[in-house]
């Protein structure tokens, strides 16, 4: 009987969730003493974000905003009248620059008063894409896309996209804290360690409060989706697998099993060693199928998307974020002297495996 009901009670995965049911819209839901989680929606399939917000004094430092869109400023507007009444945002900490997290950054820092705190990278990147849609920035990618053998139609229906990011945001607070890997920074009681990581963002920030035993992972490490791990036309040799597999690596070597992981997207969970085997795998995986298909015959970039995103039916927004995937595991595969690049006279580069 004992061995049945411990099959029982472990999840199949080996992960255990114990919080496994998220806040509604107008909830909070109290993780621990001084520790609120928040859910908030999002307009695409990855359908929320979470926010987490740690006692601070006689107020609470928050993580991450969720999109800067009227939604979120609803949303937000019935927490602060309803179950977040009265509260008194301390401090905006914001893990990365992209629009779900850093989305209502200048919204909060202006209704509170609030010091907004970012590592250096992720503020210039939220920066950045302030002003992305420049005719030159279009030309980049453009090119950088044809060179990858991407289907021009598809890469037309695409470069609008990057406009959308504006749409976004609110505008980004002119002043920033930084925040910096290896530092500390004390929350009312608690001291959380900062570390940052590359790969899904530049220099993305977690938490981690070794006395509480919890992990605020922004999104390094989720418990159901494989985070974004892509290479875009500002950087074609980035390594931006490599950096992730290396942030993974070090997260395995500093963080206890037993740590509660908070996740920005998906629920609290336990099993953090477990989830980065899984998520390491899951892009050896994709690195072999990479390998397999250019020793039949070099191949694009475009043309292993279809091989490694066979079994999924893409717009031209999946098609894009799909072919910065490809292109990161390209440039990890090349660096680790796994596949050499050939650019032929068409100025197409393809792939062959050693
Ligand atoms: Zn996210």
């Amino acid at each position: 009987m004992h061995t049945k009901a411990a099959t029982l009670t472990a999840a199949p995965d080996g992960l255990r969730y114990p919080f496994p049911t998220p806040p509604k819209p107008d909830e909070v839901i109290e993780l621990a003493p001084g520790l609120l989680w928040v859910r908030l929606a999002l307009p695409f399939r990855l359908n929320h974000v979470n926010i987490y917000l740690i006692a601070d004094g006689d107020g609470w430092a928050m993580v991450d905003t969720g999109i800067g869109n009227d939604a979120t400023v609803a949303a937000w507007t019935t927490l602060f009248e309803g179950p977040l009444k009265d509260v008194r945002i301390t401090r905006l900490i914001v893990t990365h620059a992209h629009p779900d997290h850093v989305g209502l950054a200048g919204w909060i820092v202006e209704r509170f008063g609030c010091p907004l705190l970012m590592s250096q990278v992720e503020y210039l990147q939220a920066a950045y894409h302030q002003h992305r849609g420049a005719p030159e920035r279009k030309l980049a990618q453009r090119l950088f896309f044809r060179r990858h053998g991407m289907d021009e139609e598809i890469t037309e229906a695409l470069l609008g996209r990057g406009q959308e990011y504006l749409t976004r945001v609110s505008i980004l607070p002119p002043v920033y804290h930084r925040l910096i890997d290896g530092g500390e920074i004390t929350i009312g009681s608690r001291r959380f360690r900062i570390i940052t990581g590359g790969g899904h963002a530049f220099d993305q920030v977690m938490l981690y409060c070794e006395a509480d035993n919890i992990f605020l992972s922004a999104d390094q490490v989720l418990s159901k989706i494989s985070p974004n791990v892509s290479v875009w036309a500002v950087e074609p040799e980035a390594d931006a697998l490599g950096d992730y597999l290396r942030s993974l690596a070090a997260l395995a070597g500093l963080l206890p099993d037993d740590v509660l992981v908070l996740p920005g997207h998906g629920v609290p969970f336990y099993g953090v060693k477990t989830r980065i085997t899984q998520l390491a795998d899951h892009h050896e995986e994709r690195c072999q199928m990479i390998a397999d298909a250019c020793r039949d015959k070099p191949c694009t970039a475009a043309d292993l998307v279809r091989v490694v995103f066979h079994k999924h039916v893409l717009d031209a927004h999946q098609t894009g974020f799909a072919a910065g995937e490809l292109i990161a595991h390209v440039n990890y595969m090349r660096f680790t002297g796994r596949l050499t690049e050939e650019v032929g006279p068409d100025g197409i580069a393809r792939y062959i495996a050693r």
